[in-house]
């Protein structure tokens, strides 16, 4: 496999096979997120794709799981999209799940059907950055879209039948919009009901511009105990169905997970336990990206 740069996973993909399909992110200007300040975004030839295919079966066992990468590899359009696909279901009928990451604006651009057939030739999951339901906070990260075109990519990906996990970042307001974004967070995750929701907690990464914002003052970090709050508000205000809740990465205080709405009240008290100190925080120098 030839790879470009540091590539980067959801931590749900963390024994697939991944295969850049592109290089970059098509928008790489989220003002919290520096994966792929280093890379110019570019498509990669189908050809080269394919090689690298084709390498991994001679070099591999069985591949169970394949990632797409880099940061929005469904920006490609379909029919490449389906040529890859169709060229993993030749290559590994065994893989059970062709995951890739996908911005709203990648999802919007394309059509219910082109979604459904991408389903048909074996994408089984989107991984969709929410960050936050907040209009006001997702300007000021300049993510690029609306809660409301959020809302819309959300639930097209969701009906075309490919699986979708959703992902919230704890701590992308600051200290100033703490209840906004839980409550905007939580009004955002019900209207799309996702499969699967992650919550990341804020991390510092020296070079972007959220990082300057903390240097100046600008914009205050939380606390752990600020971090459980927010959690908490979101949590009582969410409503889902049969959504797998994770808050387990490596860049979380506390590690919580369950499935919504039924373990709602067990994260409650373990946030609660948290918050009397009865459960201990990740120590930063533990946490990653
Ligand atoms: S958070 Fe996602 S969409 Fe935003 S710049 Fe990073 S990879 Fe691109």
């Amino acid at each position: 496999m030839r790879y470009e740069g540091v590539v980067y996973r959801p931590p749900s993909e963390a024994h697939s096979l991944i295969v850049q399909v592109t290089i970059g992110c098509s928008h790489n200007g989220c003002s919290f997120c520096g994966m792929y300040k280093e890379k110019k975004f570019r498509i990669r030839d189908l050809k080269e794709i394919i090689e690298d295919l084709e390498q991994a079966k001679l070099n591999y066992g069985l591949i169970k799981k394949i990632f797409l990468g880099d940061g929005d590899a469904l920006v490609l359009e379909t029919n490449k999209l389906k040529s890859i696909l169709s060229k993993i279901r030749e290559l590994f009928p065994e893989c059970e799940r062709v995951g890739i990451y996908g911005t709203s604006n990648d999802i919007l651009s394309k059509s219910l059907d082109e979604l459904r057939e991408l389903k048909e030739f074996g994408l089984g999951i989107v991984y969709l950055g929410v960050e936050s339901g907040s209009n006001e906070i997702l300007k000021s990260i300049n993510k690029g879209v609306t809660a409301c075109e959020m809302i819309m990519a959300g639930r097209k990906v969701k009906e075309s039948g490919i699986k979708l996990s959703a992902t919230l970042i704890s701590g992308i307001g600051g200290r100033a919009k703490i209840r906004e974004h839980a409550i905007e967070s939580a009004k955002l995750i019900s209207a799309i009901n996702p499969d699967y929701l992650g919550f990341l907690t804020l991390m510092l990464e020296s070079g972007t511009p959220i990082y300057e914002d903390v240097q100046k003052g600008d914009f205050h970090i939380l606390t752990p105990e600020e971090i459980m709050y927010e959690t908490r508000e979101f949590l009582q205000n969410v409503e889902v169905d049969g959504c797998v809740f994770r808050s387990n990465h490596a860049s979380n205080y506390l590690a919580l997970s369950g499935i919504l709405p039924g373990d709602k009240n067990q994260l409650l008290q373990d946030i609660d336990l948290a918050l009397k100190g009865e459960h201990r925080y990740k120590q930063e120098e533990y946490r990653r990206l």
